[in-house]
């Protein structure tokens, strides 16, 4: 017998056995929700009890830095309203907005035990199926920011670190957003970069983390992008202090940047609770 198209005939022997393979392998080793552990038809894909397990960041919340309000039947709040810390003059130290940092900021959710092990499965795990669940779910939350952005920059690693864990989780998730809203031309991963090393920051006050930041990051000497009047949207994983994604922007606005957006997954509310240490893992500042 002469096959009509013996090339679409290998393609789609290609695909069945692909398909054998990968259930073969669901069989063997069955993929896992990284929130609960429970089986999951795919990997990457969330156990429906593990999307119940999110806690997820929704309005009421400041206008500028996204942080959730606490709801009291008392005070009014309105989609413009501000928290104390973006109200405060300009570049107020604890601010995370203002004319050398931030104009907004959004998490999708709070930083605490279900989204930790998102966040360290895609990071220490080796777990880079997790990177596109991230992303789409911060296309959410980023969506106003995501339209009007010129780049996307994911905070640097600092080349040692980079070295010892191979991959940027920051720049693996800004790299899936940039797919998802059809702009890969605007994933910019080598701009920014990280020149000093910075010591463990578990155990250190807001005002260490700051200091320990101070004159750690640098555009890309050889970079002939031109940031001026452009509007980039910063990525990182987690916005503890927010201290590193404060002094990226930093860097950002004085090389000329028109507006720093900042989108992370999650985000620590009440600085110094019990969930920075989470599962024993030192945060960013
Ligand atoms: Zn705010």
């Amino acid at each position: 017998m002469e096959l009509e198209n013996p090339s679409k005939y290998k393609a789609q022997l290609k695909t069945q056995f692909k398909r054998a393979q990968q259930s073969l392998l669901n069989f063997v080793m069955p993929p896992l929700c990284p929130i609960t552990d429970l089986k999951v038809q795919k990997k990457g894909e969330l156990h429906p009890q593990g999307w119940q397990a999110l806690d997820f960041i929704s309005e009421p919340f400041c206008a500028a830095c996204g942080l959730p309000f606490e709801l009291s039947a008392t005070t009014p709040i309105s989609k413009e309203s501000l928290c104390g810390a973006c109200a405060a003059p300009d570049d107020a130290p604890f601010a995370l907005t203002g004319p050398l940092s931030f104009n907004s900021l959004r998490a999708v959710t709070r930083y605490d035990e279900p989204s930790a092990k998102l966040v360290l499965a895609l990071k220490n795990s080796d777990r880079m199926d997790i990177a596109p669940v991230l992303a789409d779910l911060m296309t959410g939350p980023g969506k106003q920011m995501l339209a009007q952005c010129d780049f996307l920059i994911p905070v640097p690693l600092h080349r040692g670190r980079l070295w010892s864990r191979r991959f940027n989780q920051s720049a693996e998730i800004a790299r899936h957003i940039c797919g998802k809203i059809a702009s890969r031309q605007k994933f910019l991963p080598g701009l920014l970069q990280r020149i000093k090393p910075t010591p463990q920051q578990k155990g250190l006050s807001a005002d260490q983390r700051r200091r320990n930041v101070q004159g750690a990051f640098a555009i890309a000497p050889k970079s002939r992008i031109n940031l001026k009047g452009k509007n980039i949207v910063l990525v990182d994983d987690v916005l503890t202090t927010g201290a590193t994604m404060k002094a990226c922007a930093r860097v950002l606005r004085k090389s000329g940047a028109a507006q720093v957006h900042g989108l992370v997954f999650a985000r620590v509310i009440g600085y110094g609770s019990k969930s920075l240490t989470l599962l024993g893992e030192p945060l960013r500042p």
